[in-house]
């Protein structure tokens, strides 16, 4: 075990400069070298003859020089051409010295490695590895060559070396790593030892091709992707089995105070906002943190059950923080806290990063002293500035726009010695039961699974944008019905600027072609202040139409609106189009939501679109979205901050997702010492979770 702990000094050829840029990789002991993987492989096990080359590919081939030529059209290049008896290649170098030239003379034979593409004179490497041989006899690599993930300075070749002396140290020489996943796992998946695992992966054996690893299927690659996926996993487990054994402030239950909140809304707990309430009242009273997640469609009432644990909180002598994604929705969260608590002593602020100088001094004061029951703001809450008197509560609203990161930083927030606040959080979408265990499982789950009586399903179309015109027609009808609408630009990648440039081109068009309509912009790039004056113009119907960004995927609630259009569906993820279609549909009237796309739309573009005109119900749309895109696009859009996965691949893997999660209760039923080293050997030292 020593060599395993030594720190990666001691291995020849890693010097001070090597160390420290080890170090930014997360790489301090030779353990940790033996855990950092290739993430991909370059084949040098042949040379390829020339007229057997094709674009796209990734060779070593080898050639006598022909000719060399300095070209000074376009950008200046050396072009070398070189030949073998099968046919003739280029080589392109943008960067090159006279030197250079003169050793790459006619007659030279050499070997060269890159990537093959097409170019005006045939197949051509740019900047290809080369060396001058006097014979092709041994150029070649008897297996694959593994490429290890790189940092500034860092060269391929040492981190090689470096490596291939842990593996001698450790894997070789029969010093075992401690496998820890238990014999009846390995038995029962028939995985390989980690040593052997290693081994393979690093030095993989020497039939293994490229493609055979790509496709995931090798037993080592698998074993080593479930031991990590494993990891992540129990991290969170971890995380959450740790808070709950802290204390937490025990909230009193109020009934007097409750009964007075319940009589001022303006409607009826559902049966599901109950049974949830029922949860939130279990955990806040047990003496130890609640970590919940309430999971549950657009429009299905979660904010007020994020307030009635509010009350329980300030009932009993305790702060609140609510988060909120973005400045629209946490003004929203204040204008419904404001009306729910409206009579009630509750003083409730605000905190956002816009709030600045004296006005910010005072909001921060409220906070210190306590005379603030209920703190609403974006995530500018929790910096180092703010500092709470009594944080008994912290509610994350839309959790879906915060990663796993920020909501584990969070748990530092707010806590003494002894206690630590109650955590509650909520989204809107749904994350299907496999994934939950990669995000969710360092929290207890709620679902509300009813909508508050009365809703009407939006009734949505699929319709392409050549029929721009008619739609612009049926605004105008609709407008003279006294009906609002929604337009909404978006484009893909969120790129903020063209975004709201597509939004202004569209709202300048739309005044053209509707000059009997009202119409309103509003767009990211606006002031807070500006948005909020046109989000409430619309809202008190000052407008028809309001032209947005996805910026109002969150955040308003304007019932008299039921008309809705969404330019570019088709490049949008279901979930996030339903969470747009979720604005209307809020009043009595019925509702339509105009998904238009593009033509060609493909099939699987047709077959996604078609969900949504299918189903209203947001789990369902999140499973279908899943099957067609695959869990690693799912949370890479959702989750900004994911993990960084070293050799799992979540669209590759994803059969691995469930027997993780048996692997990981029968090591935490059976096997817990083996929890913290399988942490530590897999995320140990770059300990990502924790920074955020
Ligand atoms: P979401 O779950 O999407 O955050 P909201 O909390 O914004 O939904 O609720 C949507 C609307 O439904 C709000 O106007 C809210 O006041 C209202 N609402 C919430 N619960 C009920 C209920 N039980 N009956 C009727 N309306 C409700
Ligand atoms: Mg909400």
């Amino acid at each position: 075990m020593e060599t395993l702990a030594q720190p990666v000094a001691s291995l020849t050829g890693i010097g001070p400069q090597s160390v420290s840029r080890l170090e930014k990789l997360g790489i301090y002991t030779v353990q940790d070298l033996l855990f950092h993987l290739p993430h991909r492989y370059e084949d040098r096990t042949r040379i390829y003859p020339i007229n057997t080359l094709s674009s796209g590919m990734t060779v070593l081939t080898s050639g006598t020089v022909e000719f060399t030529d300095v070209l000074m059209k376009g950008r200046r290049s050396l072009l070398c051409r070189i030949s073998d008896s099968s046919g003739y290649l280029t080589l392109r170098f943008f960067h090159f010295n006279a030197r250079q030239q003169s050793n790459l003379s006619p007659g030279t034979l050499i070997s060269c490695f890159g990537e093959i593409r097409q170019g005006y004179q045939g197949l051509e490497i740019i900047h290809p590895e080369y060396k001058i041989i006097s014979s092709t006899d041994n150029i070649t690599e008897p297996r694959l060559t593994p490429i290890y993930p790189l940092t500034d300075g860092l060269r391929q070749s040492s981190l090689r070396k470096a490596v291939a002396q842990a593996l001698e140290l450790c894997l070789k020489n029969k010093q075992q790593l401690t496998d820890w996943l238990p014999p009846t796992l390995l038995d029962k998946y028939d995985y390989p030892s980690l040593n052997n695992a290693l081994l393979s992966i690093h030095e993989p054996e020497e039939q293994i091709t490229a493609e055979q690893l790509q496709q995931g299927h090798l037993p080592a690659l698998k074993r080593l992707a479930f031991e990590e996926l494993l990891s992540h996993h129990l991290t969170l487990l971890n995380s959450k089995n740790t808070v709950k054994k802290w204390q937490a402030p025990v909230f009193k239950v109020n009934d007097l105070q409750s009964e007075v909140f319940i009589q001022n809304l303006s409607f009826q707990f559902t049966n599901a906002q109950k049974k949830v309430i029922e949860e939130i009242i279990y955990d806040c009273t047990s003496g130890h943190p609640m970590l919940r997640l309430v999971q549950g469609d657009v429009g299905s009432g979660k904010t007020v059950v994020a307030a009635y644990a509010a009350l329980l909180a300030i009932s009993s002598q305790y702060q609140v923080a609510i988060m909120a994604p973005t400045e629209l929705l946490s003004e929203q969260l204040l204008t419904n806290f404001k009306q729910w608590f409206s009579s009630t002593t509750t003083e409730i602020v605000y905190l956002t990063g816009q709030i600045k100088g004296k006005a910010r001094k005072q909001v921060l004061d409220t906070i210190k002293q306590g005379t603030a029951n209920i703190i609403i703001g974006t995530h500018a809450l929790f910096q180092e500035s703010v500092n709470f008197n009594n944080l008994g509560l912290i509610i994350i609203d839309e959790q879906h726009r915060f990663g796993v990161h920020q909501r584990l930083a969070l748990r530092e927030k707010g806590q003494t010695e002894r206690s630590r606040p109650h955590q509650l959080i909520m989204t809107a979408t749904p994350i299907p039961r496999t994934l939950a265990m990669l995000q969710y499982s360092d929290l207890d789950i709620s679902i509300i699974d009813e909508l508050p009586p009365g809703r009407k399903p939006v009734i949505t179309s699929v319709i392409p944008s050549n029929r721009r015109e008619e739609i612009i027609e049926k605004i105008e009808q609709w407008t003279i019905k006294k009906h609002q609408t929604y337009w909404v630009c978006t484009l893909i990648e969120e790129s903020d600027v063209l975004q709201c440039e597509a939004a202004e081109k569209t709202f300048e068009y739309l005044t053209q072609a509707l000059p009997n309509v009202n119409i309103a912009l509003v767009h990211g790039r606006m002031k807070s202040t500006e948005k909020d004056t046109v989000m409430k113009g619309f809202k008190n119907y000052e407008y028809d139409l309001l032209v947005a960004t996805t910026v109002i995927e969150v955040g308003v609630d304007v019932p008299n609106a039921s008309l809705m259009i969404i330019e570019n569906a088709e490049r949008l993820g279901l979930s996030q189009l339903h969470q747009l279609r979720g604005r209307v549909g809020r009043g009595e009237q019925e509702s339509y939501c105009l998904l238009m796309y593009q033509s060609p739309l493909s099939n699987t573009g047709k077959h996604r679109l078609g969900i949504l005109r299918e189903s209203n119900n947001g789990f369902v749309i999140a499973e279908k979205d899943l099957e067609l895109r695959g869990p690693g696009d799912v949370m890479g859009t959702r989750q900004t901050g994911l993990m960084q996965l070293k050799i799992a691949n979540l669209n590759r893997d994803t059969d691995l997702l469930e027997p993780v999660q048996e692997a990981a209760e029968i090591i935490c039923a059976q096997y817990p010492d083996s929890i913290q080293p399988i942490i530590d050997r897999w995320l140990g030292h770059s300990n990502q979770y924790s920074e955020v």
